[in-house]
């Protein structure tokens, strides 16, 4: 890369919401460069979209996330800029729509299921023994959507071999299927299936890439599974996500075909192979739209009045934009700091946490004891505007071109009501087209 190089729309980060911004200003017909020193909380993510917590209520699924597809999405007041959104929009069921459709063509690799309806959701097992609301999933998690399941026999296959976080789920899954959703699974079976050739006990990854370097281990788990479900084979089995990085829907089909039954990946824990898929197909749909991938650690900017000029990168490198967005992410990205106090760090934007500038307090209480428990802290972040451009200390936006999506922006937490990777979606297209010059 040249010393200087210049784009229309320069993206900071390169996770989910800075790759939707830059390939929805690519699809504007703009030039775009995306600036990203390393994988963040995308690629630790279980592979499955949450959704914004106004569109999916907690608790017993509604009719409408049943099947039927509601007309408009329920909004409450503490939506938040992102949110007053999703009414607007070219298609019928406004932004959001348009963002899971933009998302689903873009990372086609990924195969994404869902998202039919804004209001509609999958919800999916994870390796916890719980199950989680998703708008969209990866074809190896999508069949194991709890509402194909009703009445029907679930076995989980544990891989013996296999070092995993958390623990196999059977009967706690169909508890739970019926306590929270009201959706009775007439059985949960857990099974255990060795590999065997493999010589040891081996992590996520490892057995993913085995399974990548080997195809011949997908059949073999296949038959393994075969065997021990047996006669009046169940609806579907659930088996650890670890089937392949590269090759895991070809993979899944060769277990199902030896098995013969219907599978589906559960959602994982950290370390997360799906994860890891996530961010390779954005890599690959960056590089295939013509984004410019800039692997630097952006340090800092230049302004000339209202506007930012450029980005300076670590390798001494400058990049010159007309537009900017921000997409560095929260605390696994490094978007927002702890130190003192919380910050950003590369434009020095204020950070806002639970609705408070900076609250005064120790991390400690800002964070729960149990994962079920509020956990304030990943609320923290860069306020924006209706139009997302950070707002400073006046109040109103700092720069005339700099918008901001993803986990920096701030104002709504991941863990009192899941809105990872679906808000990064929609802010990250919002963001991206609204640096492209469009509305
Ligand atoms: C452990 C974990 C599990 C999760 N599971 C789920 C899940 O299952 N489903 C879900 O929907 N959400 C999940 N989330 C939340 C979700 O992953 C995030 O909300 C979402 O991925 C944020 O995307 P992002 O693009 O804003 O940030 P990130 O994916 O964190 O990307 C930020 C990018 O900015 C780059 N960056 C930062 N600073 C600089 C700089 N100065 N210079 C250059 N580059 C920089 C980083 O290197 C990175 O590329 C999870 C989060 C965590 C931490």
């Amino acid at each position: 890369m040249k010393k200087t190089d210049s784009f229309d729309v320069v993206v900071i980060g390169g996770g989910v919401a800075g790759a939707v911004a830059a390939l929805a200003a690519r699809e504007a017909g703009k030039s775009a460069a995306c600036i990203a020193q390393a994988p963040g909380a995308t690629a630790l993510s279980s592979g499955a979209v949450d959704p914004l917590p106004e569109t999916s209520p907690p608790g017993p699924l509604s009719h409408a996330e049943r099947g039927d597809a509601p007309d408009t999405v329920p909004l409450s007041p503490r939506g938040g800029a992102v949110l007053s959104r999703v009414e607007g929009g070219t298609g019928d069921r406004g932004f959001l729509k348009d963002a899971l459709s933009f998302a689903r063509e873009a990372f086609l690799s990924l195969g994404l299921t869902g998202g039919a309806g804004a209001g509609g959701a999958l919800v999916l097992p994870t390796v916890l023994g719980t199950w989680k609301k998703a708008l969209l999933a990866l074809s190896t998690q999508a069949p194991a959507d709890l509402l194909s399941l009703e009445g029907r026999r679930l076995v989980v296959a544990r891989f013996a071999d296999v070092e995993a976080a958390g623990w196999r789920p059977g009967r706690e899954l169909a508890r739970q299927a019926a306590d929270c959703f009201g959706v009775e699974i007439a059985a949960a079976q857990e099974i255990e299936i060795e590999f065997q050739a493999l010589s040891r006990r081996m992590g996520a990854f490892e057995t993913a890439a085995a399974i990548d370097a080997d195809p011949s281990l997908a059949a073999m788990i296949g038959e393994r599974i075969g065997r021990k479900v047996g006669n009046g084979a169940p609806s579907l089995v659930l088996v650890d996500p670890v089937l392949g990085i590269r090759d895991y829907a070809r993979a899944l089909r060769e277990v199902e075909a030896a098995a013969g039954v219907s599978c589906a990946e559960m959602l994982p824990t950290v370390p997360s192979v799906p994860g890891r898929r996530w961010q390779n197909a954005i890599e690959a749909a960056l590089a295939n739209a013509g984004v410019r991938a800039i692997k630097a650690r952006a340090l800092g900017f230049k302004a000339a009045g209202h506007k930012v000029t450029s980005i300076g990168v670590s390798d001494g490198v400058t990049v010159n934009g007309t537009a900017f967005v921000l997409a560095t992410g929260r605390f696994v990205g490094g978007g927002i700091r702890r130190e003192a106090g919380f910050d950003e760090p590369l434009f020095d934007l204020p950070v806002v946490c639970a609705g408070t500038p900076n609250p005064d307090v120790p991390m400690g209480e800002l964070v729960g004891r149990r994962i079920s428990d509020r956990h304030t802290a990943f609320s923290a972040g860069v306020r924006v505007d209706d139009a997302m451009r950070p707002i400073g200390r006046e109040g109103g936006p700092v720069f005339e071109n700099l918008w901001a999506a993803g986990a920096v922006v701030g104002d709504r937490t991941v863990a009192d009501g899941p809105s990872g990777m679906g808000n990064a979606i929609l802010s990250g297209y919002l963001a991206g087209r609204a640096a492209a010059g469009l509305q």
